[in-house]
């Protein structure tokens, strides 16, 4: 099958045949109709996450890729719940034990002992994916794989990310990035019924972000920027989907008391606010890892009804390079979604 494999870091994928992957008695085969691609596939092909280089075993080469649907096509012998036919999609967690502590405790995101897609395991930058049949998710009729997809990592996270934050009706929530995750984090954002301050330094983004349905739209780089936010009123929960470091120093700021905010994007610098302004405003900081199955069962369906739409592109997957490059130039509004 053809598939885009990393060799190296910091070098480009190789389009290449591999062997097709075979079934285990407990896994699928999907046909790959749509693989998103994530900032993280990026990260992970630049080797920049040292904190996470040296926490798991990154399978080398590796087929990357952690927002793959498509149908399953061969099962194990074992797998009794998914049928062959069947349209489901690979998140990040691909496989998690189901016996530890986390994962009794409903957080299998943290389980210690997980196998992650496109990093420990093959995953979906290819014709095929193998994958557990206990940890696929199936995917509504009504939701094509190129919209789907994207949920699986993008949407996910920030879903999680907001139910953590505890984003309720009637607050206001500032999204801060309208990217891959931030676009969505909007609409999420809206369908729990929140005013939704979108930021970002880009007027495309923002304009996008008002087609979403957030009320204000507001440049982080205006000069009046503080002033602005202050009359709109600060927000009780802030999520921070960019990577920029100053983007969290806004957030911070611009909180009202007793406000939230929200780790979701992960930039390079350690964040630093002063515990004095922590105290004074009895200000939460909650970070998000990717999401539960279950996270991902009730996102799935508020995109089914149509509440959230990610926008996409899709691009061949001989275009990763081109795609990555993209990428790091903050190019793509929305997600790509690459197919074979
Ligand atoms: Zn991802
Ligand atoms: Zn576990």
């Amino acid at each position: 099958m053809k598939a885009a494999v990393l060799h190296e870091y910091k070098q480009p994928l190789r389009i290449e045949e591999v062997a097709r992957p075979e079934c285990g008695a407990d896994e699928v085969l999907i046909r790959v109709e749509g693989c998103g691609v994530c900032h993280s596939d990026l990260h992970l092909a630049d080797g920049g996450w040292p904190q996470l280089l040296s926490a798991v075993a990154v399978k080398k080469p590796l087929i990357m890729g952690h927002e793959a649907v498509g149908r399953v096509v061969e099962k194990g012998s074992g797998v009794g719940e998914i049928a062959v036919g069947e349209r489901v999609g690979v998140a990040w967690i691909y496989w998690s034990c189901g016996q530890c502590r986390m994962c009794k405790e409903g957080l299998e995101n943290l389980c210690p002992r997980q196998a992650i897609t496109g990093v420990t395991v093959d995953g979906g930058f290819a014709e095929y994916v193998k994958a557990k049949a206990s940890h696929v998710t199936r995917v509504p009729d009504s939701l094509t794989a190129q919209e789907a997809a994207p949920l699986f990592c993008a949407g996910l996270t920030v879903y999680r990310a907001s139910k953590r934050a505890g984003v309720r009706a009637g607050q206001r929530v500032a999204v801060f990035g309208v990217g891959g995750l931030g676009h969505l984090a909007v609409q999420i954002a809206r369908s729990m019924q929140a005013e939704v301050i979108a930021v970002d330094v880009s007027e495309e983004k923002l304009e996008l972000a008002r087609k979403l349905g957030a009320e204000h739209a507001v440049n982080a780089a205006a000069v009046d920027f503080a002033a602005q936010m202050k009359k709109i009123g600060g927000p009780h929960v802030a999520l921070v989907t960019s990577a920029s470091k100053a983007a969290y120093d806004q957030a911070f700021s611009s909180l009202r008391p007793d406000g939230t905010l929200g780790v979701i994007g992960l930039p390079g610098e350690d964040l630093c606010f002063p515990a004095i302004v922590m105290v004074a405003r009895e200000t939460r900081i909650v970070a998000s890892s990717v999401g539960t199955r279950a996270d991902l069962r009730e996102l799935l369906e508020l995109a089914a009804g149509g509440k959230v739409r990610c926008r996409t592109e899709a691009r061949p997957l001989s275009q990763i390079n081109e795609v990555f490059e993209e990428m790091r130039r903050g190019k793509i509004l929305g997600r790509v979604v690459v197919s074979a």
